[in-house]
């Protein structure tokens, strides 16, 4: 069974622009899915509908066998990061963490212990009285993950979670989303422009352009072909 699929499902915005037109696709449990391509082909936005943050035009929305076209939010079974990486800055890293779980109404007791096991996880457990402003890029990085992983969601969409860091750094934080694929074995879907990320993170590739699905792929077909 699928854990995510997009039938037919297009973006029209009120302005009339079609920024995805019929986008079909079947992810399965467990996949890295990268989607590439220039800059404003519709990726964000497709991401956008599936994080339900914006509206689906027209088609189907599954994640497992449930319709979640008109599901709100905070009720699918999923959580985005975001590349600016979208922290509250008057909040400590515990706050920023425990966040979506309170909007949730998760009793006390189970957000301080799920939040310490994510920070466990992110090597964040010195840094959670730190607000943001006292973090290093790659931290708050960290906390931005942190706080998507402490919803033990079933599906991780990450927009271009690394584009705003040093060479250095991305490829380190490159490794861990990499083991923290593995050790979680959610299903990721991963908006990048880096060849390299694409290649090493991704099970598939979709490739887009103007709105469309060009191409579908495992990256060693993609880039490793003669
Ligand atoms: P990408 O993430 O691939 O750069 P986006 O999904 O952000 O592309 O945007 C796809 C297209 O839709 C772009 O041409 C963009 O200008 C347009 N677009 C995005 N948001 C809106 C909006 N709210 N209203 C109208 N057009 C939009
Ligand atoms: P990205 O860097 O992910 O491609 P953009 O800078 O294109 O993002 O867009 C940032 C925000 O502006 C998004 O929320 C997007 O929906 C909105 N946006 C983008 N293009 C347009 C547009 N043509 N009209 C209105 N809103 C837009």
């Amino acid at each position: 069974m699928a854990s995510l699929s997009l039938e037919n499902v297009c973006k029209v915005y009120p302005n009339k622009f079609e920024a995805v037109k019929n986008f079909n696709l079947q992810i399965e449990d467990k996949e890295f899915i990268i989607f590439v391509g220039p800059s404003g082909c519709g990726k964000s936005t497709t991401l956008r509908m599936i994080a339900g943050l914006e509206d689906i035009t027209s088609g189907t929305l599954k994640i497992g066998d449930r319709v979640v076209n008109d599901v709100e939010p905070k009720d699918r079974d999923i959580a985005m990061v975001f590349q600016n990486y979208a922290l509250y800055p008057h909040m400590t890293v515990f706050d920023n963490m425990a966040f979506g779980l309170k909007l949730r109404k998760v009793p006390k007791p189970e957000i301080e212990k799920m939040v310490k096991e994510a920070a466990k996880i992110l090597d964040l457990e010195k840094l959670l009285d730190r607000k943001p402003k006292a973090l290093s890029g790659g931290q708050r990085q960290r906390v931005a993950m942190g706080r998507a992983i402490v919803r033990n969601p079933k599906v991780f969409l990450m927009d271009e979670p690394l584009s705003n860091l040093d060479a250095k750094l991305r490829v380190q934080m490159r490794t861990e989303i990499a083991k923290l694929h593995q050790r979680l074995g959610t299903t990721i879907i991963y908006v990048t422009h880096d060849q390299t990320e694409a290649m090493t993170l991704g099970t598939r590739i979709v490739v887009m352009k103007d709105g469309l699905i060009q191409q579908v792929d495992t990256p060693q077909n993609l880039y490793e072909k003669p």
